[in-house]
This record gives structure tokens, sequence and C-alpha cells, in this order.
């Protein structure tokens, strides 16, 4: 069967073994004559598959004991509302502002609370990260929030920052989340999307320490989106998205097949690595992101102009490649080397762009 080289920003590629496997049983999961997608959340089958899934998280990304993995609806942009919702106690938190998607966070946050910007990589063009050493966080801050990977501009704390603050660290993940192995331990909350590196759209995966489960949360905050209520309730206070948590879950059986997330990182560092030497010596292509800031799932870059962009573009869609062109919002191009991207379709990129290049 005929794949793309799919460098989509999300939603984006999955394994093809995942897709194999999910296809065998659409139809008749496990003998039981019926779909994943027709199963009552409520019944045994569907509460073993979810235990499965945060099992498997667990030990991949070795979460510990006193932290809840939730499994919610309403996407990474809904966790930008929960978040302040949930954990706001003092009316005040503090956002370091390093591209778009913490931007968003940070403007939602302002509907319940007052923002405090602890640092922005706004004049620099969101082109390298804010350093995070030495802020000053104020004392009434109840979270300090970070986008560890801003997807758009291609752009990546690949070390999480420690804040001189007891307050807890709140971290957006949804586009690096399983790339690499992951600092739980130093969150209060992290949280991802799924449908950028570890499954379908419909799923949120919520990891929160357990003493940041409140009951006195924001007054208006929807019962579906309380922590606590969904906590109680092993994210099943109402139906869940089942069949976006069962495909998590094959992702995640991939992922302990391949190495588990040390075998991420080296996939995934060989194929950025792959990316940046090509744009760091090409004399059209050049990278968006300064060195020490350089993400290992989004890699952005430009030819310089529009039109020369837009005709690159072309080419890759003539040539069976899907995703290369950049978020509307800053143009350019963009590769997602996510998980499932193998080696081979970063290599034919280059290749690609060796021939534009050279045809110039
Ligand atoms: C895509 C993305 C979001 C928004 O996710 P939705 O599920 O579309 O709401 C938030 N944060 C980051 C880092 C993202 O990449």
């Amino acid at each position: 069967m005929n794949r793309v080289y799919n460098f989509n920003a999300g939603p984006a590629a999955l394994p093809e073994e995942v897709l194999q496997k999910a296809a065998n049983s659409l139809v008749n999961y496990n003998g039981l004559g019926l779909s994943v997608m027709e199963m009552s959340h409520r019944s045994h089958d569907f509460e073993t598959i979810l235990e499965d899934a945060q099992n498997r998280l667990r030990d991949l990304a070795q979460i510990p004991e006193n932290y809840r993995i939730l499994f919610l609806q309403g996407g990474g942009c809904q966790q930008f509302a929960a978040v302040p919702m949930n954990l706001m106690s003092t009316g005040k938190a503090a956002y370091v502002i390093s591209g778009t998607w913490s931007k968003k966070a940070a403007q939602e946050a302002k509907m319940y609370g007052e923002v405090y910007t602890l640092a922005s990589g706004e004049d620099q063009n969101f082109s390298c990260l804010p350093s995070c050493e030495g802020l000053a966080v104020p004392e009434d801050a109840s979270y300090i929030y970070l986008c560890q990977n801003e997807t758009i501009h291609g752009i990546e704390y690949r070390t999480l920052p420690v804040f001189d603050s007891a307050a807890p660290l709140v971290v957006d993940a949804s586009s690096c989340f399983l790339s690499e192995p992951m600092e739980v331990a130093k969150c209060g909350l992290m949280y991802a999307g799924a449908q950028k590196n570890v499954g379908p759209a419909g799923v949120v995966i919520v990891i929160i320490r357990e003493d940041l489960i409140r009951e006195d949360v924001w007054p208006g905050t929807p019962t579906v989106m309380r922590y606590s209520i969904q906590a109680k309730n092993n994210s099943l206070y109402n139906t869940p998205p089942c069949w976006s948590i069962y495909m998590c879950g094959l992702v995640f059986e991939w992922i302990q097949q391949n190495g588990g997330l040390k075998g991420m990182q080296a996939r995934n560092e060989a194929k950025a690595q792959m990316l940046y030497d090509f744009l760091d010596k090409s004399s059209l292509f050049k990278p968006k992101a300064k060195p020490g800031s350089r993400s290992i799932m989004n890699v952005t870059f430009s030819c310089g102009s529009p039109e020369l962009d837009a005709e690159f573009v072309a080419l890759t869609q003539e040539r069976g490649f899907v995703g290369i062109k950049g978020h509307r919002s800053v143009g350019g191009m963009r590769a997602s080397t996510y998980n499932a991207v193998p080696l081979e379709a970063v290599e034919a990129l280059v290749s690609l762009m060796q021939e534009f290049e050279n045809n110039r």
C-alpha cells in the first residue's frame, strides 16, 4: 500500500503497525463480536483497555505513584481553561510566553485571574526560548506555566527549567509527549493532546500530582472539567473518548516494543539532526529556530521569500510529501518529525531540498 511521507503537525503520522492492528480489530475486537467504538465505557472489556493504557504510560514515562493519569476530552485548548479553573487558588499565576501556544494559554487564564508574564520570547519572534534562569517568581503565583515544545515555531525546552519557587510547574507537552524520557516529577501537572505524537484527536492526557487535585476550584468550573471529579471517577465521570484511548494504548505498546522513550529519543534526535545539519549548510534553506532552542519534533525553515517557499511546498506535494507547509500564522515550512515518522521520510525530504537547491 502507498503511504505518503507524512510530516503533518497534528493530527499527525501514526505507526503503520498500530493502524494495521487497529484495522484488524476494527469490526470485531478480541473476538467479542463488536468494535471498541461500540462498547460500553462501563464494560469490563473497556475498563481493561483503559487500565492497560494507564499502566503502559506509567511504565513508559516513569510516572511516580502519587500522580494520577486522566484521559479527557476537549483537547489542549480546553486545558488552557481547566488549568486556571482548577489551580489558580490565589487568583494569580505566572506564565512563560515562549510561543503561540503559551501565549494563548495565558490569554485564556486572564479570564480567571491575574497573569504574570515571567519571560517572553516575542521580541525575538519566538525564534529562541526565553531563558528561565534566575527569574523572580511572584510569591502569590499559584503555579508556573510553561509550554515545553512550541509546535508552530519549532522551539523546545529539551530539559525542563527549574524555578526558584514553591509553586508547582504546569507543562503543556502536547507536541513532545513521549518523544524522549520525560521529567514528570519536576511538574505538578503535565498535559498533552494526543493528536500530535501519541494517537488520534479527541483525547488529552492529564498527569496531575495528587495534592493538586482540589475541591475548592473556581466556582464556575464545569463538572466535567474538575480534575477532582475526573480523578475520583477514573476518567469515567461521563463517556470518555473510548476509541482514542484504545489507540493511545496501542501506540504506548508500540513505543515499548521499539526501545521505550530512549529508543524514541535516539530516532528523533537522528531525524532532527539530519534536517538541521542540512539547513545549517544550505545556501538556500534557512532554519528558523536558533541553536540551543531547536525542537526535535517540529523543524521550521524557509527559503527567504514567500514565493520560493510556495514553490518548494508545491514540489513536496507533487512528490508525495504531506504537511510541509508552515503554520498559516508564520508561513515558511515545517517538518514535524514525530515518533511515527521514519528516518527514510526525512532522508527523502533532505534529498528533495538538495535537488531544489541545485536547480536554482
Ligand atoms: C496543538 C497544540 C495545542 C492545542 O491542541 P488542541 O487539541 O487543538 O486544542 C496546545 N498546545 C500545543 C503545544 C499544541 O501543539
